[in-house]
């Protein structure tokens, strides 16, 4: 019973109307068919359109129903044998018949009101439940991720380092400088991640402005790229595009980390052996080209021949913590806040960061950033 009135709610309007009506025009039929039989006393059966009606649309319903009931009954009366001037008992019976289908009504509503609460009540903790399970599971993944991304260079490290330790002597001077800098690359590999990692958390927070300068954009390419890990870098037929006289406003060490992350991004999703350019060129905002006389933003784009972003899954890519689902899947790991973390630098020196992609693997997809353009003369002088 309480099931059958709980669904009920969950009728479109129009059906619930139709069921309140239906309901009224039989109880009514009823009363004025079987007048003779039942009258005075037990027509009980007018509370069951109340009762609908105040549980289907509480208050309103109950005015509604009640009162056209009512008048209903009323003009069955006027016109039927008992005349225009009813008798005392007719008067009685609308008094407290009245009296008690209003009370019927109100006794419902409270009911309808007390289970919209504990119905919304159980809503929102269904919805807390879900929340507690969806961060749940994010934050394992997360933990996955993290417990494969730092081990990857630590275990190179440790690797390199034992083979320094235990063949120390067999050596030769080139074997052991190459072991040494292949474990300090690891260690610096290892720094990043932590960086970024703190970095990640460290935005959320309130934090001074970035202390911005003129700086040349190809001495930053260059500087990043001499710091990459050569081993993953010359796996890529690598193209750098970007003029000498380019010189921006923005923080040297957030730009050389966006420009890692686009890099490494790249190094990571892409297959080896494809092409993967730099490119920076001045960049006009409101027509969106590259006109020089009119610009004043950089634009630094990263582009590779990889597998693509799908168009509908752009829209979250910056997003902290957010992988594509392919590579939820994948053995590639990753925390998914490198973007997170880029966007949030480059938004900090006033700037900003998309992604263009069709989503085809092998056209790939090019990440661009902006930064505030120096004027060449001044740009020259710093
Ligand atoms: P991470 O790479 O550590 O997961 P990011 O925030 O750098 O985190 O990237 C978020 C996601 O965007 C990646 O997990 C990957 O699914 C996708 N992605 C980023 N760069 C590329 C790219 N160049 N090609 C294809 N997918 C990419």
């Amino acid at each position: 019973m309480t099931h059958c009135f709980r669904s009920m709610l969950h009728l479109s309007s129009a059906t619930r109307l139709s069921i309140a009506i239906v309901a009224a025009l039989m109880c009514l039929a009823t009363y004025i068919l079987m007048y003779e039989e039942i009258y005075p006393g037990n027509s009980l059966f007018l509370s069951l359109p109340i009762v609908l009606a105040s549980w289907l649309f509480k208050l309103r319903g109950m005015a509604v129903c009640l009162i056209g009931m009512l008048l209903v009954i009323l003009l069955f009366h006027s016109i039927s044998h008992t005349g225009l001037f009813l008798s005392h008992r007719i008067y009685l019976f609308f008094a407290l018949g009245g009296f008690a289908l209003l009370l019927e009504g109100f006794i419902t509503v409270s009911f309808r009101e007390l289970f919209d609460v504990s119905d919304e009540t159980q809503q929102r903790m269904e919805a807390v439940y879900e929340q507690q399970q969806q961060l749940n599971q994010l934050r394992e993944q997360f933990l996955l991720n993290v417990n494969h991304e730092l081990r990857t260079p630590l275990t190179a490290t440790y690797g390199y380092l034992e083979l320094l330790v235990e063949y120390h002597e067999r050596l030769d001077v080139a074997s052991r400088a190459t072991f040494l800098s292949n474990a300090l690359s690891s260690c610096e590999e290892l720094q990043r991640l932590v960086d970024t990692m703190f970095d990640a958390l460290y935005l959320r927070q309130e934090r001074e402005p970035l202390a911005l300068e003129a700086l040349s954009v190809s001495e930053v390419v260059r500087d990043v790229i001499d710091h990459f890990d050569p081993r993953r870098l010359h796996l890529y037929d690598l193209h750098i595009q970007v003029p000498q006289r380019l010189v921006v406003r923005a923080h040297a060490h957030s730009v050389r980390q966006v420009l890692r992350n686009l890099l490494s991004n790249a190094t990571k999703y892409a297959p080896e052996h494809t092409p993967l350019i730099i490119s920076a060129a001045l960049y006009d905002p409101t027509t969106v080209q590259h006109q020089e006389h009119l610009a004043q933003e950089v634009c630094i784009c990263v582009k590779d021949a990889g597998p693509g972003i799908p168009p509908e899954e752009i829209p979250h890519l910056f997003d902290q913590f957010f992988r594509l689902r392919r590579d939820m899947m994948s053995k590639v790991y990753g925390t998914g806040l490198g973007l997170y973390v880029s966007q949030q630098l480059v938004e900090a020196m006033g700037g900003r960061i998309w992604v263009e992609s069709a989503g085809i693997a092998g056209q790939g997809s090019t990440f661009c950033f902006t930064l505030p353009c120096v004027p060449r003369e001044q740009g020259s002088t710093t």
